[in-house]
């Protein structure tokens, strides 16, 4: 398959690069990361999906989406898909999706879950928002990007089971980051926290998968100084997303509020720029109630 790939930094370089060594002609262009192996590189986002039958983009924000959307579409063939897999507000996913539909091109939301890692080792999982038709004609290039694509219904819909998702993720991450410097106050040892919570009612991704506690539970940023991992402030961006969402759509949503607020606290006034998401739990370390 023809493929444009507009944004190859630290995600889409590693997608770009899957696609191409499965053998797809890919043509790339980025403003400035390194071109990925196998990956032709196109002078202008334009020149990058002249006569692609798919164009993807990976890019940082939905203002960037919606400037690199108005220029690729009209260099698309008719019947081509515009696949966005970045995480933006729903408002510029449905924008795109327009603007798309009325060029006579089709167009997918399809934001990720599983990070840098996922994207190197071909896992991501896929949230998928658009029509039967542009989904069958990705399809196959999910398959080869990641291990799991799941149509989630019209435009839009890919990005509000993602923003739900990492409202849960920054919730609960925060929860097990206090319940395991409660913990150390009441003087319960961390491996049989984690032994314990691992097991029963209270588990979940944060704690089983990616325990912000170091030493305890499979390797994860807790083990390497808090590195990132999946940064505090890109977990603040999407918490944000789902704010901007629960008030659009008047969704009560006091934990993912609350979540907001600290992670807002956290990178703007703390020392969590920078730092994995998870680095939640040292700031918990010490505090009081105060
Ligand atoms: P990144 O900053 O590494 O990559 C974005 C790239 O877009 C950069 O290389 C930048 O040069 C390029 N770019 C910006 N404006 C451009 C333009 N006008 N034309 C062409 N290229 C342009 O970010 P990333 O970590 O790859 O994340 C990309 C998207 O994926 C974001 O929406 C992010 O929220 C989402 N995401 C990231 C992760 C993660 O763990 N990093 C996980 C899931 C989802």
């Amino acid at each position: 398959m023809k493929i444009g790939f507009i944004g190859l930094g630290n995600m889409g370089g590693p997608m770009a690069a899957n696609l191409a060594r499965a053998g797809h002609a890919v043509t790339g262009f980025d403003l400035a990361a390194p071109m990925p192996e196998g990956v032709t590189p196109a002078d202008s986002a334009e020149a990058a999906a002249e006569g692609a039958e798919v164009v993807i983009t990976m890019l940082p924000n939905g203002d960037i989406l919606r400037k690199v959307a108005a220029q690729v579409i009209p260099a698309m063939p008719p019947g081509a898909v515009l696949c966005d897999c970045s995480t933006v507000d729903v408002e510029s996913t449905r924008a795109v999706a327009h603007q798309a539909e009325a060029a006579g091109v089709g167009a997918l939301d399809a934001p990720v879950s599983g990070g840098v890692g996922g994207a190197a080792a071909g896992t991501l999982t896929f949230m998928v928002g658009g029509s039967d038709d542009a989904f069958a004609t990705v399809q196959p290039l999910f398959e080869i990007m990641g291990q799991k694509a799941v149509h989630c219904g019209a435009p839009g819909a890919g990005q509000a089971a993602k923003i739900c998702n990492n409202m849960i993720l920054g919730v609960t991450m925060i929860a097990t980051c206090e319940a395991f410097a409660l913990a150390d106050k009441l003087g319960l040892d961390r491996q049989k926290m984690f032994d314990v919570v691992s097991t029963s009612s209270g588990y979940s991704w944060s704690m089983n998968a990616y325990c912000p506690a170091p030493g305890v539970g499979p390797q994860s940023p807790a083990d390497n100084g808090y590195t990132p991992g999946f940064a505090a402030e890109l977990m603040l961006k999407d918490l944000r997303l789902s704010q901007i969402a629960a008030e659009a759509a008047d969704a009560d949503t006091p934990m993912g509020a609350r979540a907001t607020e600290l992670y807002t606290q956290f990178v703007e006034a703390e020392d969590g720029n920078g730092r994995d998401f998870s680095a939640m739990l040292p700031r918990f370390e010490g505090r009081g109630r105060g």
